[in-house]
């Protein structure tokens, strides 16, 4: 915890622009913490759906740039795909790997 040179008050972490900086919410003051959002802590959440079928990405925790990946799209057979690996909540699981089609935009997760 960090606390503002100019008021004291406590300072917050807090996203900007592709950087993490500390943020005083009463004066104003700003520092940078150092280091990009994709090396300071990527969390993805899942929110599974009631019938646990359909899978929503908080599309604001995904870093800018993915990854590619020579995959066939099960919905256009477009042969490229963004992919990511997300951590579920339950520890005790491997990281689930996700596709998105570079073409159509269809996401998919990968069943093992
Ligand atoms: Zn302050
Ligand atoms: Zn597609």
């Amino acid at each position: 915890m960090e606390f503002c040179p100019k008021c004291g008050s406590m300072m917050k972490p807090k996203r900007e622009e592709n950087k993490i900086i500390l943020y005083c919410s009463s004066c104003g003051f700003s520092k940078p913490l150092g280091g990009e959002v994709s090396s300071y802590k990527f969390v993805s959440e899942i929110k599974h759906a009631p019938d646990k079928t359909m899978v929503v990405i908080d599309e604001s925790k995904l870093p800018k740039v993915l990854p590619t990946i020579r995959i066939e799209c099960p919905k256009c057979g477009n042969m490229e795909a963004y992919w990511w690996m997300v951590q579920t909540r339950r520890a005790d699981e491997s990281p689930t790997r996700f596709f998105r089609c570079t073409k159509c935009g269809y996401t998919w997760r990968e069943y093992d």
